[in-house]
């Protein structure tokens, strides 16, 4: 059952009602929501709910329909993401675990980790363990095989996760790896799965080959009753009457599963279908439909693979499919998860310090809470970062160049809207502060009302005036009479009709606003345009530049720069940076503040390697009357 809290309820209060279920016998896992906090409590006991509902702090107790309960949604509302040390599975994240079927040997191991690394991985896959159909196939390496895995994760610094067959190795397996696997001929061994979850990790659970989702979401509330909650589930295709492919992949388990739970669930295209050419379609499908990630079975010398050699891509296809799903992410409104570059042993230490610190950190963003900004923050940082939300985007740069947030997120252009000027303005003024990533979102609009407000009943709409522009369409073809009032932020309007509570009135912005303010989606996704992207900016001082950008490969540059008051000078530069190769992708010209008539220019071009610029640079000055460098850092497409 949920026990749900009166708001205010004081921690003895708190303690007392915890006290009082557990010397009944339940099971107690508080949950802390946006709106409420509850307890569930579960366990094979029957009590009278009404015994609990008398207890001071207690608001209401309702029950769970489901035959799973801490793994429902009726218990807990928010997504959980689960941590696999410093890799985040859920939320708005797309993480992909990858490496081969089997380890085979050290060599083979470090060899595929670091090619899955370098593609952007973030989890190291690997069995050690093998249940396979046959008992005269190989059957994995056994604790030699962890050990190579172990080392392989840590050379690349990656998270390591491996199949467990036995509840006997769960103490020796515990020192190896940082996220269980259970394997989809174990999702029912429930010996297995209570020793597993009693370690409290990590764990990734297949689903069965012929189970269905609810006995599979049996299977991890066995998981979490034992004592965990970080449970990812994985669809890897079921039994069916179908011989073309190994299995079936039910990727409509994907929605389904979401609906019913709060765990964040993944697919295995490999084992799904067998069949390596069918893998990265499939795997891009997953992510389509929903999948907060995918494991997928690399080799490179598949045709020598001890085990699934035919489903095992080779290294530059899984590759390829990275760059696929780069690109798929900002249409389903994610991020792709990644880990930072492999730091240099003198500065590793340095470097937990500030991991540590990283999500304490506060980053600056111009809107008010829910505001596609902080969407983008929530995705490029934390889901839990400290967010500092600005009036204007000036203070944004000034909440930066004063220390008071250490990161700030800023929009520079948008496909439908063009450049937002004021913020190249602004970079041009501030002489400390530096690019150091970039971020891109598309913009999904919505029609958002206070619950229980129809269609019919809407005679004002409030949003941005680009919200507005963006969604012509929709508003002129269903609400032709109803008033379109301009408002200074999109997130703004949805705080406006909830605090004065209007029933006649919607407003149009994105979904995170309508969750921060608990309000209701109306009608999703009715912008015109459905390819509305915005690119953004994360900047910071220089000083702390180092450690984001540690990210990823550097491969953008963006700078600014005066010429000289005479024929073909803006070429001369251009021409610089065409003869070392760089190309250009955008440029503008602005003018300077103060000099009626004269232009300084932004330019952004792709960067091979970051020591290109630096041999150039001297040159770009010399032909220049400014000339800086506003920051380095990885595209986001
Ligand atoms: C595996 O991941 O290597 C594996 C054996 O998968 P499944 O349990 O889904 O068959
Ligand atoms: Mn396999």
């Amino acid at each position: 059952m949920i026990i749900i809290l009166k708001q205010g309820v004081t921690a003895e209060e708190k303690n007392n009602i915890k006290k009082t279920l557990k010397e009944k016998g339940f099971i107690v896992k508080e949950i802390i929501g946006k709106e409420d906090t509850v307890l569930g409590a579960v366990g094979t006991v029957q009590v009278d709910p009404r015994s609990i509902e008398i207890l001071d702090g207690v608001s209401s107790v309702v029950p769970i329909s489901k035959p799973y309960k801490l793994a429902s949604r009726e218990l807990k509302k928010e997504d959980t993401i689960v941590s696999v040390r410093n890799v985040k599975i859920g939320g708005s994240r797309i993480a992909v675990i990858a490496g081969p079927c089997a380890v085979e040997s050290e060599d083979q191991i470090m060899r595929i980790a670091e090619k899955v690394r370098e593609a952007g991985a973030v989890i190291l896959r690997g069995g050690a363990f093998k249940p396979r159909t046959s008992p005269y196939s190989f059957q994995g390496l056994g604790e030699e095989g962890l050990k190579y895995l172990r080392k392989a994760g840590d050379a690349f610094d990656m998270p390591v996760t491996t199949e467990i067959v036995s509840p006997k190795d769960v103490e020796l397996m515990k020192g190896y790896i940082d996220m269980f696997q259970i394997g989809a001929r174990n999702m029912q061994n429930f010996e297995l799965l209570k020793e597993v979850g009693k370690t409290g990790m990590p764990v990734l659970l297949k689903r069965g080959l012929s189970a269905t989702i609810e006995e599979w979401l049996m299977a991890a509330e066995y998981l979490m009753a034992s004592g965990t909650d970080q449970v990812v589930l994985c669809e890897r295709g079921i039994r069916t009457f179908e011989k073309a492919t190994r299995n079936t992949l039910d990727c409509s388990a994907i929605p389904v599963v979401q609906k019913l739970t709060h765990l964040p669930v993944i697919g295995d295209p490999s084992h799904a279908t067998g069949i390596r050419d069918m893998v990265s379609p499939m795997a891009l499908a997953l992510i389509a439909g929903g999948a907060s990630g995918v494991m997928v079975e690399v080799h490179d010398h598949p045709e020598k693979a001890l085990s699934d050699g035919p489903q095992s891509l080779y290294p530059e296809q899984f590759e390829r499919l990275m760059r696929d799903i780069e690109a798929l992410a900002p249409v389903v409104g994610k991020a792709v998860e990644k880990t930072p570059r492999r730091i240099p042993e003198a500065m590793k230490e340095d470097y937990k310090a500030e991991e540590g610190s990283r999500s304490s950190d506060t980053v600056a963003f111009q809107g008010e809470r829910g505001a596609f900004s902080e969407l983008v923050i929530r995705r490029t940082f934390n889901e839990d970062q400290t967010v500092l939300p600005c009036k204007e985007f000036k203070d944004v740069f000034d909440a930066v160049a004063k220390g008071k947030a250490k990161y700030g997120v800023i929009p520079i252009e948008n496909t439908i809207g063009g450049t937002i000027y004021e913020n190249l303005d602004l970079l041009n003024v501030e002489g400390n502060i530096t690019v150091v990533g970039e971020a891109q979102l598309r913009v999904i609009h919505n029609l958002i009302v206070n619950p229980g407000v129809k269609m019919e009943d809407i005679k004002r709409v409030y949003s941005h005036p680009q919200g507005l522009a963006q969604c012509r369409e929709f508003l002129s073809e269903n609400l032709p009479d109803a008033a379109q009032i301009p408002f200074y932020d999109t997130s703004g309007a949805v705080k406006y009709i909830k605090e004065n509570r209007m029933m006649d009135a919607a407003a149009i912005a994105g979904d995170a606003a309508a969750a921060h303010y608990g309000l209701e989606i109306l009608k999703p996704s009715i912008e015109t345009n459905p390819k509305n992207y915005t690119r953004f900016y994360v900047i910071s001082r220089s000083e702390n530049a180092e450690f984001f950008r540690s990210a990823g490969k550097i491969n953008r540059a963006s700078m600014t720069f005066s010429t000289p008051d005479k024929p073909g000078s803006l070429f001369v530069v251009l021409d610089i940076l065409q003869k070392h190769g760089l190309n250009m992708k955008k440029l503008e010209s602005r003018p300077i503040l103060g000099k009626p008539w004269e232009y300084s220019f932004f330019v952004e071009t792709e960067l091979e390697d970051r020591h290109d610029l630096d041999s150039i640079i001297p040159l770009l000055k010399e032909n220049t009357v400014t000339f800086r460098i506003l920051g380095t850092y990885t595209a986001a497409h």
